[in-house]
């Protein structure tokens, strides 16, 4: 079994109107793209800011300016098609209660939990419009930073399956500082959090389209999760038809590698494993 569970339906750019891109015949195209990369089970997961219910959630600048669809018109139309229902939903501390009761009001199979904000403020480790990436911070502190707000994450019990898991990394070395030495003082702790709250982790492909150049999480994050006896779910968090299952052969070869021949497959919150698959074509 192959599955691709962190897709979104649109670009995240400006104009992506929902009545553009939520219809059977964008969903015709993913589900053809999915058909030929030998993926059975694919989900959408859109972003949460995209929807006006988010703004109860949290009032960033992004959000507000982002946040024009209806939530339950999306979770309607997905149920239309043969696509697995879930969100991207980030995680946003203080606003846990808010954010169980949003997710808790509809019927998703999976909900993808997501750091992309970690300052004190609006700053998030992946936008330049809102970079936190700069004022003094050095690497150390936003890696420290990003990699608790991932533990909390995982024992808020919010999500089932934590996105993009070392999404600090995504600008690369070249494009932004990197922590020094052995990095995985920044991951222990956080598998743990993981592993002690159950949740699932994102081996996803995206980070292969960005500066980064490689899988999220790493090697070594990944080989810590395997230690701890977390599951992997697989996603490509494609944001068009033809990025459904990209490279996934360099994720099922990491799979292989780390001896895990099992992946997550999720429906209405319940969780079961099945065995790794091989991409065609
Ligand atoms: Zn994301
Ligand atoms: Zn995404």
């Amino acid at each position: 079994m192959l599955t691709d569970y962190h897709l979104h339906l649109r670009p995240d750019e400006e104009g992506t109107k929902a009545e553009l891109y939520f219809t059977a015949e964008n969903v015709d195209r993913y589900l053809a793209a999915a058909a030929a990369a030998g993926i059975e089970e694919l989900g959408v997961s859109e972003h949460v800011y995209r929807f006006r219910q988010a703004l109860d959630l949290w009032r960033h600048p992004l959000w507000v300016a982002s946040a024009r669809d209806d939530l339950d018109a999306y979770c309607e139309f997905v149920r239309t098609t043969p696509l697995r229902l879930g969100i991207e939903c980030d995680f946003v501390p203080g606003a846990e209660q808010r954010t169980a009761e949003l997710l808790a009001a509809r019927d998703f199979d999976y909900v993808v939990g997501s750091v992309h904000f970690i300052g004190e403020g609006d700053a998030a480790v992946d936008h330049d419009g809102f970079d936190v990436w700069g004022g003094g911070n050095d690497a150390e502190k936003i890696w420290s930073r990003y990699f608790e707000m991932l533990a909390e994450a995982a024992r808020s019990g919010l999500f089932d399956i934590l996105a993009h898991p070392d999404l600090v990394k995504v600008w690369g070395r070249e494009r932004r500082p990197l922590p020094e030495g052995d990095l995985r003082r920044f991951y222990v702790p956080a598998v743990e959090a993981i592993a002690d709250s159950g949740v699932a982790v994102e081996l996803s492909t995206a980070g292969l389209r960005k500066p980064v150049g490689e899988l999220y999480p790493a090697t070594g994050f990944a080989e810590l999760c395997v230690e701890a006896g977390v599951p992997f779910a697989l996603s490509s968090d494609a944001h068009l038809p033809e990025q459904v299952g990209f490279a996934y052969d360099a994720a099922i070869e990491l799979l292989d590698a780390l001896g895990v021949g099992e992946i997550c497959v999720f429906e209405r919150r319940e969780r079961r494993l099945a065995p790794l698959g091989a991409r065609v074509g």
